[in-house]
């Protein structure tokens, strides 16, 4: 009997976070992604001329819920998970589908699952990217692919923070108006004001205005407040924040946490705006004196060494400093290594031993540039763009009065709801690629800097160990890079 193809499907987060209903009929340039239709249209497609395969829709496509939250994470892709299951119970699967490899999975587990795949003899194919792992450098080609989309992902929200911070700055608001907020001007003088009404239910009834206001107040008071805390508070103290009731999501409370004092200058009082403009100044000064995260994965996580005692190194924290530290027991080995200067010298090294020819270089482009995503308008700005078409008709008095301010409110509800803007998504041409390949090395540090696990997984595909004796560090290759590169 023939094994079975099964084919995976699922919008891309943008899309997929969107609360209201989606139809799957919509064409691609309205929505800015590949409908679920589309993708298992290419998939049958696939299946049909592959009759090797057995494919039964049925039981065979695996397509992702609407409207789930998060698809980032595989906790949040239940179908993604039967997949997987399904793939290990039966011993049928002959040939995994997808659209595309960054749809399949964009985690640090991807190369994982695939090596997983090629060990079973399950095919994997998608429509256009290029996965060779029966190599090494396929291996590194996948990672590369990986660790160049995040390079990009890196550059762009930099850029698009600097402009929206700058902008915010000289009090402009930028984005759109938080619950409970509405912007009012038009284009240079457009800023947010506090809607002046009130909302809720049960018996509770609380202006926008007191809820703007118990936030400030307790983003000005003396304790630390995450996003987290400051919805669970605003929930314990009755501020129910949507109209209808809800609780007050993390969403909304990042929306305002991240609200400059200047936009609410005449809407709330001068004094406790004083106030919170004095803890956003600390915390940038706290930020800027170089605190690290208390979560960071260590780049040479799991293949730093002590020469003398054979222990493995940790992470330990000490005032604003990281340090490498491992158990002391009886060695007498320095106890601390500052982090950051430790990951500079090995990669360092790195750089020093590792040179891309231009033809490795160019293989790696190949594979990003078959693996990109295609552009799609934001959510946010699609939806912001109807509100233009909007007052546009009601300008040109297309349209009643009732009808221009029910829409308007549906669509600033719709835009208040939408998660926080993604960076902007362009194609890269072959040449911005080649660009992005420096080196192993520089492309490692930049990755380190957002994305610290894949970091550390490209440091484990190239290095088995590495050992501190003193001053000294001694290198231990994986045998397949070390051919790759052909590293004595
Ligand atoms: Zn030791």
């Amino acid at each position: 009997m023939s094994k079975h193809l099964k084919i995976y499907a699922r919008l891309s987060n943008t899309r997929a976070n969107n609360a209201a209903p989606a139809d799957d009929d919509e064409d691609d340039s309205k929505s800015g992604d590949v409908s679920v239709k589309r993708q298992l249209e290419a998939g049958h497609a696939f299946a049909r001329s592959h009759p090797e395969y057995t494919h039964v829709c049925r039981t065979d496509d695996y397509v992702e819920p609407k409207g789930k939250r998060s698809g980032q994470s595989d906790a949040h892709r239940p179908r993604f998970r039967d997949l997987l299951s399904d793939v290990e119970r039966d011993n049928e699967t002959g040939c995994i589908w997808c659209y595309d490899l960054s749809r399949f999975s964009r985690g640090d587990d991807l190369l994982l699952l695939l090596t997983k795949f090629n060990q079973r003899h399950i095919r994997f194919e998608t429509r256009g990217d290029i996965v060779d792992l029966d190599s090494f450098d396929g291996q590194l080609s996948v990672r590369f692919k990986q660790l160049i989309n995040k390079v990009r992902a890196l550059d762009d929200s930099r850029k698009q923070r600097t402009r929206i911070q700058a902008e915010r700055l000289a009090g402009a608001w930028v984005g759109a108006a938080p619950q409970g907020l509405i912007s009012a001007g038009r284009g240079k003088d457009r800023h947010l004001t506090v809607r002046n009404e009130t909302y809720g239910s049960n018996g509770q009834t609380h202006s926008y205005l007191d809820t703007v206001r118990a936030w400030f107040e307790l983003y000005a008071g003396p304790r630390q407040i995450g996003l987290g805390n400051g919805a669970q508070w605003l929930n314990a103290h009755g501020y129910r924040w949507r109209s209808n009731g809800g609780e007050a999501g993390s969403v909304t409370a990042a929306k305002l946490y991240n609200l400059h004092p200047a936009n609410y200058r005449g809407v709330l009082e001068d004094a406790l705006l004083d106030r919170v403009d004095r803890r956003v100044q600390e915390r940038k000064r706290f930020q800027q004196n170089g605190r690290v995260p208390t979560n960071a994965v260590m780049l040479l996580h799991r293949i730093l060494y002590c020469a003398h005692c054979g222990f493995r190194y940790n992470s330990s924290r000490r005032g604003v400093n990281a340090y490498y530290q491992h158990y002391r027991g009886d060695c007498d080995q320095e106890r601390g290594i500052r982090m950051a200067e430790l990951d500079a010298r090995v990669l360092a090294h790195l750089e020093s031993v590792v040179t891309l020819t231009d033809e490795q270089k160019q293989e790696i482009a190949e594979v990003a540039l078959a693996g990109q995503e295609q552009p799609r308008e934001s959510e946010r700005k699609a939806t912001q763009a109807s509100l233009g078409r909007l007052e546009d008709a009601w300008i040109d008095g297309n349209m009643s009065e009732e009808r221009y301010i029910a829409r308007r409110a549906q669509l600033l509800e719709q835009i208040a709801s939408l998660p926080p803007e993604s960076p902007p998504h362009r194609p890269l041409t072959k040449e911005e690629i080649l660009a992005t390949i420096t080196t192993l090395a520089d492309t490692i540090r930049r990755i380190h800097e957002i994305a610290p696990d894949l970091a550390n997984r490209t440091m484990r595909d190239i290095f088995t160990r590495i050992e501190i004796d003193g001053d000294n560090l001694r290198f231990s290759y994986q045998q397949d890079f070390k051919s790759w590169f052909k590293v004595a």
